[in-house]
């Protein structure tokens, strides 16, 4: 479709003043007087005037401030990923509003060509940036987008005729998709999180399902077969007459479409062609989580046509991404990796299987999201020799270690710290030659840090300074 013969928008809402918020305001009101009549902005319940709100203001956009209480009537509505559709401020909006979408969605909407669309639990990030060098690697004009850190809203203007969106999505949002149909689709792995925001653990699953739901015959969906609500979500996939690429590490599917790992080796079998590709062992990314990306990501790039022989090349090129299982150096024989990015219990159970069992010293703690801890405990029995756990949630996670512990007479040396850099001192004056220093935290960073890269970029600075000390 040409800008001249989109369809209109009409009134148009926009629930709340974040990045995501200020960014689809703006496009919109770039679409003004044409196909968007108004754009009108609630900014949530705690906002008061300030600069970027003028600067809407001044580009046409209505700010209203200090309510959540949604006024007025409208045809399209746009939610920020941070407001849950269960809250009153998304409510009232849906009441006044012919439609409420995400704005990946109202991405799709603008410019719906050459998608690839990537979601799980864990894994996302790292599968999108992969999905993305296997494809450029193919020679074609690739762009990581959404959750990973790029409004999509904000590259539908430039995007190159021929370009494709390597769109990582959220269950957030995913949850206000309706139309959205990539040509081809990851969803990884299904685990608890975020309950707080869907309210249950289906209505998680459902809203990470919806990347499949426009999609027929002639896309891919790649899908794990590794946990059950991916299964279930697989089997759904078939009744509907599609054929599911089945994603396994853990075994060898039988479909036509699978990737899996066969003695270690890549394996991805697409419409009956096998294509054996890499050892997992050739990979720079670690662990068997990695080899489940880099199977997906491997399906989509062959799906789309690029040569096995790029996808491997580009598979053994592709290196870790900052916090995630991330070398950060060997000081006096002990390896230290950060993967502050872990922060759910899933993923540091992932992590933890990257590393010989009982050679790990390992940091857990965080802000505590008051998640289940009796599968992480066991994991962590089962493959460390120390664990040092930290900050709010640190007392939680050391006294289910240590009942854990005790419970199977494992040999876990359990010890406490108050912060990152203490635990991080400990952790250091307690590691042996051979050993990893694993930050993997299983929780948010918030009681002691902005976010989780800040997190990690301390561990990396106290790895530093070791090592700095060392010389
Ligand atoms: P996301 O974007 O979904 O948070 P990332 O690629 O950033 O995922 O990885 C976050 C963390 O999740 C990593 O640090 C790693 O410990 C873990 N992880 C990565 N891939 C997987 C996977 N396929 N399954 C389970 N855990 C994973």
């Amino acid at each position: 479709m040409t800008a001249t013969n989109k369809a209109r928008l009409g009134a148009t809402l926009v629930l709340g003043l974040g990045k995501t918020g200020e960014s689809v305001a703006r496009y919109l009101a770039s679409l003004m007087p044409g196909r968007v009549s108004s754009v009108t902005l609630y900014a949530g319940a705690s906002s008061g005037p300030d600069e970027r709100a003028r600067a809407l203001e001044e580009a046409g956009v209505t700010v209203v401030l200090g309510t959540e209480r949604v006024e007025g009537s409208y045809d399209l509505a746009v939610a920020s990923p941070g407001i849950p559709e269960t809250s009153a401020f998304f409510r009232s909006a849906a009441a006044c509003a012919t439609e409420v979408i995400g704005e990946p969605e109202l991405a799709f909407r603008e410019s719906p060509e050459r998608w690839v669309a990537i979601t799980g639990t864990n894994g996302k990030t790292t599968t999108t940036s992969l999905a993305t060098h296997l494809l450029r690697a193919g020679g074609l004009a690739a762009e990581a987008v959404g959750n990973i850190g790029t409004l999509i809203t904000d590259r539908v203007a430039e995007r190159p005729a021929d370009g494709w969106f390597v769109a990582e999505l959220s269950s957030f949002q995913l949850a206000c998709t309706r139309t959205l149909h990539p040509r081809a689709a990851v969803l990884l792995n299904v685990t608890p999180d975020h309950l707080e925001w869907h309210g249950t653990m289906e209505a998680y699953a459902a809203a990470k399902e919806r990347v499949f739901a426009n999609m027929d015959g002639s896309d891919l969906a790649v899908v794990s077969v590794d946990d059950d609500f991916c299964r279930a979500a697989a089997g759904r996939l078939s009744a509907r007459g599609l054929v599911p690429c089945e994603l396994s590490v853990e075994r060898e599917p039988s479909g036509p479409r699978a990737a899996f790992l066969r003695e270690g080796l890549l394996v991805v079998r697409l419409d009956g062609v096998e294509r054996e590709l890499l050892p997992a062992s050739d990979l720079k990314i670690f662990g068997r989580h990695n080899a489940q990306n880099a199977l997906a990501a491997a399906a989509v790039a062959l799906f789309l046509g690029v040569a096995e022989k790029d996808v491997c090349a580009a598979l053994r090129s592709f290196a870790p991404i900052e916090h995630r299982i991330e070398p950060a150096g060997e000081v006096a024989g002990v390896r230290y990796v950060n993967d502050s990015k872990a922060t759910n219990t899933d993923s540091v159970e992932k992590a933890l299987t990257a590393f010989d069992a009982g050679s790990i010293v390992v940091l857990l703690g965080g802000h505590d999201k008051m998640t289940d801890l009796t599968s992480l405990s066991r994991a962590v029995c089962g493959r460390c020799r120390v664990a040092v756990c930290y900050g709010e949630a640190g007392e939680r996670i050391a006294r289910s270690l240590e009942g854990e512990r005790d419970r199977e007479g494992a040999a876990l040396e359990v010890l406490r710290a108050a912060h990152l850099r203490e635990a991080f001192d400990a952790a250091r004056a307690c590691a042996r030659p051979g050993e990893t220093v694993l930050l993997s935290p299983a929780c948010s960073s918030f009681d002691e840090f902005a976010n989780m890269g800040e997190r990690g970029r301390l561990f990396k600075e106290l790895v530093r300074s070791l090592s700095e000390g060392e010389a």
